[in-house]
């Protein structure tokens, strides 16, 4: 096979090439586009750009392996190669770490102890879980006995975001491989890096050819858009926003595909004044600024009791101001580039109109001092924003934050309720009964109470409304990337 030219010293950005039926494909100069580096601004290395060509034959490869001695290939054996494939990810930890801070501009020492070492755990526990799960089976009187089947869906599109490239793609894909399923993966364009490399582990660990392949590209009318079309392509698993989501169902819609979708979300953060404000800061800083507030989970409304408001906002401000933003290879960084110029255009355009809606800001909407290239923004606190404001409705997926003081239980749960997303939110409180009271009325998959970020991978992943199409998690998962054929004996 290939190899990927990676020293494990000192890792530079590397070319992204497909990889279809247990081989990397060399990349043609003109089917490719550039990958820049946007902490620098910089082309750093090139993609193979793939279309219905390269997708149709990831598709032939799968189908072929799915048909053939994968479908021989043991529980067990599955759950030992997902072993196998997690613990080479933490031999490669750093280098895959450093190629994921190239990519996507991330701080490396982030990449280095979350998304690297979670990627390593997906399968890892996905490796145990799997060979746990049981079927259905029920007596009915002395007439039949019944019992369920569990079987691979087929071939599956995998249609991932940038912003935790490795982490949520490992995340579909360890449960899809684990139950016998054959995969096309398509990396969002801007962060193909450790996709590729991930597919010289899966060979390492034994996955035979043609299980999981890999095409590089874009969406419509590109690799993203050929697979949501593909007539033999049996499932989309997805993780984006929800109109690109709402476009892959109406492309799959011929072959009424099954799809996962993990979608945007406007998460509100509702603090209450009995919370312990120290220890809402310290969580509501991270919530707000980790890996620049690119993440679907991000608290990016915040809700403060009226009387605990100046407090919170004085403490969060202070503890705002201590993050440092900086090169994504500086041990302080704390706050690293977003991902790219189009994006960074992108939440800017959000200052713009946080300014146009009368909003003030408290800190940040502007690029640090000092720092002349590469797509930095400072970690930004608006307040004074009207509900109705559109930085109030709609997902920015960057290190902007709102506040909005509250005066009643009611009020806030409307507040809360009244966006098409329904993701995630965290309530804080030390008033155990409002906790749960609060919680039960949020519309949202995910919801903490006096935490943030804590998962437990056996628990439903998801989001209602606007922010997903299913859940996934330990059962879920398992759910997913099987079909059940029920079977009745007559006794
Ligand atoms: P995106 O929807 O722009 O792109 C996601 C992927 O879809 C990329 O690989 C892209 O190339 C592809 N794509 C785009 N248009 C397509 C089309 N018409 N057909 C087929 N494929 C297409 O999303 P993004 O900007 O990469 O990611 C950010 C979004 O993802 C945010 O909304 C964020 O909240 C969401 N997200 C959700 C979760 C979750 O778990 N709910 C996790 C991470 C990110």
């Amino acid at each position: 096979m290939n190899k990927v030219m990676i020293t494990k010293t000192k890792v530079q950005a590397i070319d992204s090439r497909h990889f279809i039926d247990g081989k990397y494909i060399e990349i043609d100069k003109n089917k490719s586009f550039e990958n820049i580096n946007p902490a620098t601004e910089e082309v750093q290395a090139i993609v193979a750009e793939g279309g219905k060509e390269e997708v149709d034959a990831a598709v032939k490869a799968a189908r072929k392996a799915l048909n053939g001695p994968w479908k021989n290939v043991t529980l067990e054996e599955r759950s030992k190669m997902l072993r196998k494939i997690g613990d080479l990810i933490l031999e490669r930890q750093e280098e895959l770490a450093r190629l994921e801070a190239l990519d996507t501009g991330k701080p490396f020492s982030l990449a280095n102890s979350v998304d690297i070492p979670r990627a390593a755990y997906n399968f890892h526990f996905f490796a145990d879980y799997i060979t746990s799960v049981g079927t259905d089976a029920y007596q009915q009187n002395s007439e039949a006995l019944h019992y369920t089947l569990r079987r691979p869906v087929g071939v599956v599109g995998m249609i991932k975001p940038w912003n935790l490239p490795l982490l949520l793609l490992t995340w579909k894909l360890a449960p899809c491989i684990g139950m016998g399923n054959t995969v096309v993966v398509k990396p969002a364009e801007w962060t193909p890096m450790t996709a590729t490399v991930l597919m010289e582990i899966i060979k390492e660990a034994g996955v035979p050819d043609g299980v999981v392949n890999l095409v590089h590209g874009f969406g419509p009318g590109s690799a993203g858009g050929a697979i949501s079309e593909h007539p033999d392509v049996d499932a989309i698993s997805f993780i984006g926003e929800p109109s690109t989501g709402s476009a892959i169902m109406k492309a799959g819609a011929d072959s009424l595909k099954k799809l996962s979708y993990e979608l945007g979300g406007k998460n509100p953060n509702i603090i209450f004044a009995d919370a312990d404000i120290d220890e809402v800061v310290a969580t509501t800083v991270k919530s707000s600024f980790i890996n620049q507030g690119e993440v679907c989970l991000c608290g990016s409304r915040i809700y403060v009791e009226r009387s605990a408001y100046d407090e919170f906002l004085e403490k969060f401000t202070a503890k705002a101001k201590e993050l440092k933003v900086g090169q994504p290879f500086d041990k302080d960084t704390n706050v690293g580039a977003l991902v790219s110029k189009e994006h960074y255009d992108r939440v800017n355009s959000y200052i713009d109109i946080a300014r146009e809606e009368g909003g003030k800001f408290v800190i940040g909407g502007k690029r640090p001092e000092g720092i002349d290239k590469g797509y930095f923004l400072e970690p930004t606190i608006i307040t004074g924003l009207k509900n109705d404001s559109r930085c109030i409705k709609e997902e920015i997926f960057g290190p902007v934050v709102t506040v909005v003081p509250f005066d009643t239980e009611e009020e806030v749960i409307e507040q809360a309720n009244d966006t098409h997303y329904g993701l995630s939110a965290s309530i804080w409180t030390t008033n155990l009964k409002r906790g749960h009271r609060v919680a039960h009325q949020i519309e949202a998959g995910i919801i903490w109470v006096n935490t943030w970020f804590l998962r437990d991978l056996r628990t439903p992943f998801g989001g209602m409304k606007h922010s997903g199409v299913g859940r996934t998690g330990g059962m879920h998962s398992i759910d997913f990337y099987s079909e059940l054929s029920n079977i009745t004996i007559k006794l």
